[in-house]
């Protein structure tokens, strides 16, 4: 696989001695779409600040679509939407977008193109006239994501895309970003919402307290997971304690529709073999089977075991834990 981004043990220090990455190591494949996961604090924006060489890596090493981190003329081939940009509000989501055209040395005509064709593909084609400050906050997201579209980049890296959007917005730009890639470019995207990353993203990393705790793709992560639940009306059974984890419903379930009260069972085997003669013996008790599948961890489960602490299952507090 070619790497869009390869980083090698970022490390960075604020001034005050805040350690926001403490050897941070990222790859992403051209032409996928990649998640960067945390809460907040976690780092994030800093190792993007980093690629973009608007922060200094107290430490780093690695390449950004083949070059080393820093290298300046590389970010002509990247476009970036920063967290909490504020573009001036007097003038039109059009001049927003030429205007960062022409900062990136783009002719008149080019930019012109481009801008038109980065507004198709925010759809803000019958709003480009207006003046941002009479845009919602989506509308400046969709400008914001325009304006990382209007240099061509090979790799678009987008911090907090959906923030403050709204969920129709949220969905119209997933779109976005698989139109992205269906143009064969690389997407680096920071979010906190899991939701988000779990739609579109190839692959992903939890990042907590300036680490990476895991990277993979959605599928490598929850692997190890994958088990055979099975949910019944009313009471367990008694020979179910001995097969594995034993609950009850106390409220209905999403994914199964199960009532209050139901009880579910998670065999440890994973395969759905190990689970037909439970169902059998359940069936010729007369029990009302509602839901028998094998499941997989959700990234939301991953997610919260990343960042949870392990011992008193709440958020580790922000800052705490790994001394210097
Ligand atoms: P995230 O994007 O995941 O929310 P950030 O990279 O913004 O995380 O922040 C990581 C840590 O670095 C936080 O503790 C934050 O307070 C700190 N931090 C971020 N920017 C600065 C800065 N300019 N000076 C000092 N500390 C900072």
């Amino acid at each position: 696989m070619s790497l869009a981004v390869d980083l090698h043990d970022v490390a960075k220090t604020y001034r005050g001695g805040v350690r926001a990455l403490r050897g941070v190591s990222v790859q992403v494949g051209a032409g996928e779409i990649f998640g960067l996961l945390g809460p907040n604090g976690a780092g994030k924006s800093t190792l993007v600040k980093i690629m973009m060489t608007v922060a200094h890596a107290t430490r780093a090493s690695g390449t950004v679509l083949g070059e080393s981190i820093g290298h300046k003329q590389t970010l002509a081939k990247v476009g970036y939407l920063p967290e909490h940009h504020r573009f001036p509000s007097y003038l039109t989501g059009r001049q927003v977008i030429e205007f960062f055209g022409a900062l990136a040395g783009m002719e008149r005509a080019a930019r012109r193109k481009s801008a038109a064709r980065a507004l198709e593909l925010v759809r803000m084609e019958d709003w480009a006239s207006r003046r941002m400050a009479t845009y919602s906050k989506g509308m400046q997201q969709r400008i914001g994501i325009a304006v990382a579209m209007v240099n061509d980049p090979q790799l678009i890296v987008l911090d907090e895309p959906t923030d403050g959007v709204d969920p129709v917005g949220r969905a119209e730009i997933r779109d976005m970003l698989l139109q992205m890639k269906s143009e064969g470019r690389t997407v680096f995207l920071n979010s906190h919402l899991l939701s988000e990353v779990e739609q579109v993203c190839d692959r992903v990393a939890i990042m907590v307290q300036g680490q990476v705790a895991s990277q993979g793709t959605i599928h490598e992560l929850t692997a190890a997971s994958r088990r055979f639940e099975i949910v019944i009306e009313g009471e367990p059974p008694e020979w179910w304690a001995e097969l594995g984890r034993v609950r009850r419903e106390r409220a209905p379930g999403q994914a199964t529709d199960a009532a209050p009260g139901a009880s579910r069972l998670v065999l440890l085997q994973t395969e759905a073999t190990g689970g037909q003669g439970v169902i059998d013996r359940l069936r010729s008790e007369q029990r009302v089977i509602l839901f028998a599948a094998t499941v997989r961890e959700s990234l939301e489960d991953l997610f919260l075991r990343a960042v949870n602490d392990p011992l008193t299952g709440q958020a580790r507090a922000p800052g705490a834990g790994g001394g210097k």
